[in-house]
């Protein structure tokens, strides 16, 4: 295994609406795009882009970023960054993303857009309900590989208001009926998390979505050999937010302390 980066955030986050310290955050993606440009002059030099031995942010940066991102987003003010041809090309030989995003499939949750982010700058896994725990190694491989092979600092598991999937596992969860072909398994790996959410003040599919996304983060904090060594070691951050179908916002949820979640 290639050497692991140096350095990243300890930074904890607390509950917070993303649409905050945007003029911070956008002073930063000038930064990030000042990296992606130094990436496209090694591919015009006919060089083979190489990992950087740490991160080009830290989990906090890219935190920042995406919080950035998703003001321009709800405020209509999208800038839809490197998506033109120079700027994809230039990426042909190496990827570099700041963060990993595990989001639900709903096709009203689409990250790079709501984001405000482009070609290389996240790395996207996509499953409906955005279930971890149980998910098998196609999801767990997916985030470990981001990890592992493109030392991404920061993962952030984003459910969404409204989710389909969880609604479902609200449902379904006292009954014995069977949800047809692998639908009903995917529900099931929500059940639990609903289980955990049950007898809580508020919305029970609220309450739903909240503890699914937090029961998604704890598995990543602790989920071995990759991604929980890392955690521990203070080189890579988890965090969990909501997405808000209607206005747009995500909320971050969770706070790094296991005893919140
Ligand atoms: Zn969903």
């Amino acid at each position: 295994m290639r050497p692991l980066f140096a350095g990243s955030s300890g930074a904890r986050y607390g509950e917070v609406a993303m649409n905050n310290g945007a003029k911070r955050s956008r002073r930063e993606l000038f930064t990030f795009a000042g990296a992606l440009a130094a990436g496209a002059s090694w591919t015009l030099k006919g060089q083979t882009p190489q990992k950087p031995d740490s991160p080009p942010v830290t989990a906090d940066q890219a935190l920042r970023h995406l919080v950035a991102g998703n003001e321009r987003f709800l405020t209509g003010n999208r800038t839809s960054p490197r998506g033109r041809p120079e700027e994809f090309r230039a990426l042909a030989d190496g990827q570099f993303p700041e963060a990993v995003v595990v989001c639900c499939s709903d096709s009203r949750v689409a990250p790079e857009i709501l984001f405000d982010v482009g070609v290389g700058d996240i790395f996207v896994v996509r499953v409906a309900g955005n279930v971890i725990d149980g998910a098998g190694a196609t999801v767990k491989g997916s985030i470990e590989y981001a990890v592992a092979e493109l030392n991404v600092p920061l993962i952030l598991v984003l459910g969404h208001s409204g989710c389909g999937a969880v609604k479902s596992a609200v449902q379904h969860i006292n009954q014995r009926d069977s949800l047809p072909g692998s639908i009903n398994g995917l529900v099931e790996l929500i059940k639990p998390a609903v289980a955990r959410s049950k007898g809580l003040p508020g919305d029970p599919l609220e309450n739903a979505i909240r503890q699914n996304v937090q029961s998604g983060v704890e598995k990543l904090r602790n989920l071995d050999p990759i991604v929980g060594p890392r955690v521990k070691d203070g080189k890579l951050e988890v965090a969990g937010g909501v997405y808000d179908l209607r206005t747009g916002s995500v909320i971050l949820i969770s706070n790094t302390k296991p005893s919140l979640l």
